[in-house]
């Protein structure tokens, strides 16, 4: 556990796959986390993070930023449209664009501002209810919608059911990418990153085995 074990295990898992070193984007999902174990691998020198909620993120990474340069910060959970604004202002990507009012309302306020975070589609791969995300069926014709409103679409996310072998899952969103030529593939989290990156993941989203279990209060 920690940051440094799971560098090694994300070069080990792009060496096996024939993928060239440094190919994985490691996000530290530092959700929940204390703000303590959040310095420590600001201290490590880690500066890639991903954050579920605006409002939290909102609460602690600014003064982070001030202490840290160059950090860049992934928003992973579901975007409201009333927090659109202050996400784009706070995020350098959002993974969790799933429905075409948010993208129009992106695209509204990229253009107002000039520029956006880049993006990714989440496709909801286990087609669960209660999940995020577009269905398999209606990607294509999202990522269509996306590209029409000039939308900086850098790939797609999923986040497989917990009770399914998530190999397959990651298979099905990197044939979705590849048919819309999307290079970009955000999945894999603590308990199937190297799975992930035997599929084909650019980015892997790697929270409690680097800072510890997430305490809810
Ligand atoms: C919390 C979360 C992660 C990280 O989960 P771990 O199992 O702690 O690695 C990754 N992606 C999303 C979307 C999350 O919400």
């Amino acid at each position: 556990m920690g940051l440094e074990d799971i560098r090694a295990r994300i070069a080990t898992a792009e060496a096996q796959s024939g993928r060239p070193a440094g190919s994985v984007e490691l996000i530290a999902v530092s959700k929940i986390q204390p703000e303590a174990r959040i310095r420590a691998v600001l201290d490590e020198g880690h500066k890639i993070f991903g954050e579920n909620r605006v409002q939290e993120a909102a609460g602690k990474w600014p003064d982070f930023r001030a202490d840290y340069p160059d950090i860049r910060l992934h928003l992973l959970g579901p975007l409201q449209t009333n927090k659109a604004r202050q996400a784009m202002e706070l995020f350098d990507t959002i993974h969790s664009l799933d429905r075409i009012k948010l993208a129009n309302t992106l695209a509204r306020l990229a253009d107002e501002r000039g520029r956006s975070p880049d993006l990714f589609i989440q496709v909801n791969t286990g087609e669960e209810p209660q999940k995020a995300g577009v269905l398999p069926s209606e990607a294509d014709a999202f990522v269509q919608s996306c590209r029409d409103l000039n939308l900086p679409l850098k790939g797609l996310m999923c986040i497989p059911p917990v009770d399914e072998e998530p190999s397959l899952h990651f298979a099905l969103l990197a044939k979705i990418a590849a048919r819309n030529g999307l290079a970009g593939l955000s999945m894999g989290m603590s308990g199937d990153f190297e799975r992930a990156i035997a599929q084909g993941a650019t980015h892997v989203r790697v929270g409690s085995a680097i800072f510890g279990a997430r305490v809810y209060d």
